[in-house]
């Protein structure tokens, strides 16, 4: 754990919490301030059924968790990525992706990650702190106001931002509960991703809310996934499947597996073969999600080129296996996992266009918003 203080913020406070704050206050004031919070998704200052004075002790009292350093718009409009500072200082990330058919936020669960994945701009830079409840819950609340404004809802969540949900479970899941109930989204369209923490994914399997799982894979031997997701060595394949099976046994629901396509380390058709004998050794079909791999500045290969992302996709139909390319976006923003929070010193908003590869379309690991779309 880091020595950053972490302290009580506006989306920490559950309602019997804001009561007590509100002591001596008539009781429709709780309701009142519980509407503006969730439902209005406004600032204290903003909730003008309060009075000002109350409104001002509210905002000192109710502090934000969330103070927007960057927000970048890509050139299309589709995408907005946010560089959050949270009290401490650290700094995290979240995605707001507007489809033609839904409005998915891609949120963070810890500053920093320590599962050290080599290949990943946040697993480069190392953990920082857990991110609390509250700090998780912002994030939508943040996503949502700024959907509300451009005319959209959202409707999808899912924990592919920066961080490992599954090590820092018990604010993961408040923050879960909070968002289906408090926030009034259904938990079949938020989505929990995984490196592959075998306790977390056997207390999601017994856990009664059904949220959606994803497991980034990456690679379907042993060798190979030691040496691209470090914590295979404790959590190896036959474990980590043996948890998956027994997820998709007790939930019935599709599985879906992360796979960020790096040229000439798992893309080749030994890599198709393997992953789709792992596939067929799970008791319900999995989807498999391949990502062009997003450059980032501490890993010297680059992504497949999306030529033979295509081939590796159809190579697993052939194989019976179901895949999608993600149609990723914002390389122009620096939309990737880690990548803005990673890019210091950070730019203000800029919409010019960035290109520095020539294979990778854009980069946001957009991955299972379909399962949750289509299982809702
Ligand atoms: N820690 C969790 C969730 C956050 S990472 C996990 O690993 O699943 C979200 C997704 O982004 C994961 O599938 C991860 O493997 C992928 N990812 C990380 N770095 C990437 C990169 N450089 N290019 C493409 N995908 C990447
Ligand atoms: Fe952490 Fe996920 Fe990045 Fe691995 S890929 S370092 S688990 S955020």
């Amino acid at each position: 754990m880091s020595s950053e203080t972490t302290r009580r913020t506006r989306y920490d406070v559950d309602r019997n919490e804001l009561g007590e704050l509100l002591t001596g206050e008539p009781r429709f004031r709780v309701d009142q301030l519980w509407k503006g919070l969730y439902e209005q998704l406004g600032e204290p200052a903003e909730l003008t059924t309060l009075p000002k004075s109350l409104r001002a002790r509210l905002d000192a009292e109710l502090p934000a968790a969330l103070t927007t350093v960057v927000e970048r718009v890509n050139d299309d409009g589709d995408t907005v990525k946010y560089l959050f500072e949270l009290p401490g200082g650290s700094r995290i990330e979240t995605v707001l992706m507007l489809y033609p058919d839904r409005v998915t936020v891609c949120v963070s669960s810890q500053a920093g990650c320590a599962m050290g994945c080599g290949f990943c701009a946040t697993g480069q830079a190392g953990f920082t702190r857990q991110l609390t409840t509250g700090e998780i819950v912002e994030q939508v609340v943040r996503a949502s106001r700024k959907a509300r404004e451009l005319n959209r809802r959202l409707a999808n969540v899912v924990f592919m931002g920066m961080g490992e949900p599954l090590a820092n479970e018990a604010n993961v899941w408040a923050a879960i509960e909070r968002i289906n109930t408090d926030l009034g989204l259904g938990a079949r369209h938020l989505t929990v991703s995984t490196v592959g923490l075998v306790p977390g994914i056997k207390r999601l399997t017994e856990w009664p809310m059904q949220v959606n799982l994803a497991v980034s894979l990456h690679a379907a031997n042993d060798s190979l996934r030691d040496e691209m997701v470090p914590i295979n060595r404790r959590y190896p394949l036959d474990m980590l499947m043996g948890a998956c099976a027994d997820y998709l046994i007790a939930k019935g629901r599709r599985l879906s597996f992360e796979w960020a396509l790096i040229d000439g380390v798992n893309d080749r058709d030994s890599d198709a073969r393997e992953l789709a004998a792992l596939c067929r050794s799970l008791p319900l079909a999995a989807h498999v999600n391949l990502i062009p791999l997003n450059p980032t500045p501490g890993y010297p290969t680059r992504g497949t080129p999306l030529g033979r992302v295509h081939q590796f996709r159809d190579r697993l139909e052939e194989l019976g296996v179901n895949a999608t390319v993600r149609r990723n976006r914002g390389t122009d923003i620096d939309a990737a996992c880690g990548q803005l929070a990673a890019g210091q010193p950070v730019q203000p908003v800029s919409l010019g266009r960035r290109r520095d590869t020539a294979d990778v379309d854009d980069n946001i690991p957009d991955a299972a918003h379909d399962t949750a779309h289509d299982t809702a």
